[in-house]
């Protein structure tokens, strides 16, 4: 986690949406209407589970998601284990090998976290107790929908405490050849993202998101499936790897098409889950964010590169409070630029 002054409070886990409204200093908002409340830090009003299948090791996983209190950020607990470890997360516990994103601090790891990232990140919930009975987080559908559904269904509940914004002063980019992620000065949170694959479904595909709020996340972007070609996943199915992977949680590519019966949810769905996963990363960083991120042809290493070089390079930014009439990061619609 950044630095944040945010205040203290606390939120029992398990209260019900009704209970907390009784206790002083918390007021709950269910952020139906585009634009909610991005000032103030959020998290959610009850407890929820839900039972996955984990995608690298295929076998059953339970996910507990709880309330946490304002300025705690998201810490994962493995609730498998006996010492029961706590690992917060923040991008210095991401670890740089492995597919899918994982954390690991005090001799644990969780994997496959980056679509529940993703989701934090849409909807604007900066303070989540996540327990999960495994190594790694269940696949769901290879979107961040069912953790999106997950979290309305607990209710999403307004804190006290301020949510910080880290506004970029100075450009901060990552290369890889032609490949790069950049992110620079703006007066609102905006990403123009490019991927190009040699593949009939995809070549070049560009999606823009200016003017974000959560239920832009929910609509246009949250459904937006992992893919894979079928060369490079029928290898990691068939020799183990990959044990939970399927035509449930993952588009497959022929030489020609998509394999999937059911075909697409958008034409440009591929650069849809780009945007997703670039979320994930970001919301490590546990702010908001005020800043123009433009990647070419990105993926996993690159947006773990940007952020990181985001949270080591802190003469590029500054924190602050939302201010009035400023744009206001990833929950409220930004002002014209
Ligand atoms: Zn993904």
């Amino acid at each position: 986690m950044l630095p944040t002054s945010a205040r203290q409070l606390l939120v029992h886990a398990g209260e019900t949406p009704a209970a907390a409204k009784r206790r002083p200093g918390f007021e709950i908002v269910f952020r139906r209407r585009p634009g909610g409340d991005g000032l103030r830090q959020h998290t959610i009003a009850e407890t929820v589970s839900c039972t996955g299948t984990a995608l690298y090791s295929g076998d059953p996983v339970h996910l507990t998601l709880s309330p946490a209190p304002a300025g705690s950020g998201v810490v994962f607990v493995r609730s498998d284990r006996n010492d029961r470890p706590e690992i917060l997360a923040h991008p210095g516990v991401v670890q740089t090998s492995g597919p899918g994103m994982t954390l690991s601090d005090v001799g644990a790891s969780v994997g496959a976290v980056e679509h529940l990232f993703a989701a934090l990140f849409g909807l604007g919930i900066d303070n989540l107790r996540v327990e999960v009975d495994g190594p790694e987080l269940p696949v769901m559908d290879g979107s961040a929908a069912p953790f999106v559904f997950l979290l309305r269904s607990a209710g999403i509940l307004a804190q006290r405490a301020p949510r910080p914004v880290l506004r970029i002063r100075r450009p901060i980019e990552v290369r890889d050849g032609a490949r790069f992620a950049r992110i620079e000065p703006a007066r609102s949170f905006r990403v123009e993202y490019a991927v190009e694959f040699e593949h009939p479904a995809i070549r070049r595909q560009e999606y823009r998101v200016d003017g974000f709020d959560s239920a832009l996340f929910e609509r246009e972007i949250s459904a937006a499936r992992s893919f894979g070609f079928l060369r490079d996943v029928s290898s990691l199915w068939n020799t183990g790897k990959v044990r939970g992977g399927s035509l449930d949680n993952t588009v497959v590519l022929d030489d020609t098409g998509v394999v999937n019966r059911d075909g697409l949810r958008w034409s440009d769905e591929f650069v849809r889950h780009k945007v997703l996963d670039l979320f994930g990363d970001l919301a490590l960083l546990g702010v908001a964010i005020q800043g123009r991120i433009r990647v070419e042809r990105g993926g996993q290493a690159l947006h773990r590169r940007l952020t990181a070089a985001i949270a080591a390079t802190p003469r590029a930014w500054r924190i602050g409070a939302p201010d009035a009439g400023a744009p206001r990061g990833i929950a409220l619609s930004p002002a014209p630029a």
